[in-house]
């Protein structure tokens, strides 16, 4: 079957691979119906995430049909569909019996990162019973694609903000997963919204999906600045941090007011630094890491109930046989591409290209 390999550091490849098999009783192989390229990715493929190992079939954010489970498998039986979890957890360990499911001892991240992944015509999915969430009738594959990954991830991000409801919220970067992040975020009910971003078509789309009230480009103004006037001086009462840029780091917490929540949810290719002396007296709550995706069932819920949207994000789409051409898109930002999302292989169709 065909899959993108993680070959080594700077190359990724289009190539066949063996068909994937059941190997512990709780796995089971999922047919892809849409996956898509994240982020993330990029980074394993810039040799940012050191865990990630060469040879690996990426794609960690993907939806389908099962087509075989193992014996241990108990929730799903061939046929269903599901969203798969950028997280393989047990759901019993001392970790996901807090929810902390990143931190699983069984898994974690690692479908496309240290176990083959999705970006192909099929996977094999460990842990199945928890690491699936079942896709209800009335949603497409295509609108639960993002459940597993950057909407697990900006759902998370919102939760752990402790956002309330008269708060200015800022949100750095207004990516795939700074979109999630905000939508999410509006959940919660704050009083103002505020985008900050270079990529002005992204601000806009942001913008005109309300999902932002707001808008700012630091290159042409003052973020700190603007968020201050918003707040009598105060600065933003949640930040998220979801741009992972240079200086966003330091942004972040510069635009926060003193006792603010800074949530820093962009994956850093390079260490950041922590002037704690400048930022004495702040009182700064910061909280980190990789999702939690242990809420999908709630996610999935509020897009039944129409209160989650990803459709806007989906601004390409292209059968496996692109992909290539779909990393070279994606990770340039060109031709405003937000998700690029990857419908099943077409034979008969041409490979445009295999090595990005
Ligand atoms: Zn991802
Ligand atoms: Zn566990």
């Amino acid at each position: 079957m065909k899959a993108v390999v993680y070959e080594r550091k700077g190359m990724v490849r289009l190539t066949d691979v063996p068909m994937p098999t059941i190997r512990e009783p709780r796995d089971a192989i999922v047919r892809v119906t849409r996956a898509s390229i994240c982020s993330s990715d990029l980074h394993i493929r810039n040799g940012g995430v050191p865990r990630a190992k060469e040879g690996v079939v990426l794609g960690h954010e993907f939806v389908g049909e099962i087509v075989e489970t193992g014996a241990g498998v108990k929730r799903f039986q061939k046929g269903d569909r599901v969203a798969v979890n950028v997280e393989s957890f047990c759901g019993e360990c001392f970790y996901c019996r807090r929810g902390f499911v990143n931190n699983c001892v069984e898994g974690g991240w690692e479908l496309g990162c240290r176990i083959d992944g999705g970006q192909a015509e099929f996977a094999r999915v460990p842990t199945a019973d928890m690491s699936c969430t079942r896709i209800p009738d009335s949603i497409s594959d295509e609108q639960a694609l993002f459940v597993g990954d950057v909407l697990a991830t900006g759902y998370w991000a919102a939760g752990i903000g402790e956002i309330q409801p008269a708060d200015v919220v800022l949100v750095l970067g207004a990516g795939p997963t700074g979109l999630t992040t905000m939508m999410s975020a509006r959940l919660f009910g704050p009083a103002v919204i505020v985008a900050a971003d270079v990529n002005e078509s992204r601000l806009a789309l942001a913008k005109a999906h309300g999902l932002c009230d707001i808008t700012v480009n630091p290159k042409e103004q003052d973020v700190v600045e603007i968020v201050r006037s918003l707040t009598e001086g105060r600065g933003a009462d949640v930040v998220f941090e979801v741009a992972g840029a240079k200086d966003t780091f330091s942004l972040a917490w510069q635009a926060a007011r003193p006792n603010a929540v800074v949530v820093v949810v962009a994956l850093y290719e390079s260490a950041q630094f922590l002037p704690l002396h400048q930022m004495y007296g702040k009182n700064l709550t910061f909280k980190t890491g990789g999702v939690d995706a242990g809420k999908c069932a709630e996610i999935m819920r509020l897009i039944e109930a129409g209160r989650l949207d990803t459709s806007l994000m989906m601004t390409h789409r292209a059968p496996l046989n692109e992909i290539i051409c779909g990393y070279e898109i994606f990770s340039g930002q060109k031709d405003g591409c937000i998700k690029w999302v990857v419908t099943p292989f077409e034979p008969e169709k041409p490979i445009p290209a295999v090595v990005f």
